[in-house]
């Protein structure tokens, strides 16, 4: 994400997406912007992601975080809630075993 100013463990000092001639609110999208202007700035956002190489450790310190504004690992806030609650839904369904429990499993 091109605006964090917090360093994140895992994640480099600067976001890999804030470089030169990068515009950082591409990873804002606006909603009173015309939604053409959301959609080009989220495609955009999407393709920097998607070459990014620290993709995955961006997106899970956005879930982990309960990051709610922009884009980040290549979702958007909405995206991030559904892989969130499908997430808890998970663990409701199967809960996770403690350390013991899988060392008796695998014995
Ligand atoms: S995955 Fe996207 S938002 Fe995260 S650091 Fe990389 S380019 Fe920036």
């Amino acid at each position: 994400m091109a605006n964090r100013t917090v360093p994140v463990p895992g994640l480099p000092p600067v976001p890999k997406c804030a470089r030169p001639g990068v515009r950082p609110e591409a990873w804002f999208p606006l909603s009173e912007e015309s939604s053409e202007v959301t959609a080009a700035s989220m495609r955009y956002a999407r393709a920097l992601c998607a070459g990014c190489p620290v993709v995955a450790e961006c997106l899970e310190t956005a879930l982990t975080t309960g990051e709610d504004y922009g884009i980040w690992g290549g979702l958007t806030s909405p995206e991030r809630r559904q892989i969130l609650t499908a997430r808890t839904t998970m663990d409701l369904l199967i809960p996770r075993l403690t350390a013991e429990e899988n060392v008796a499993v695998a014995a």
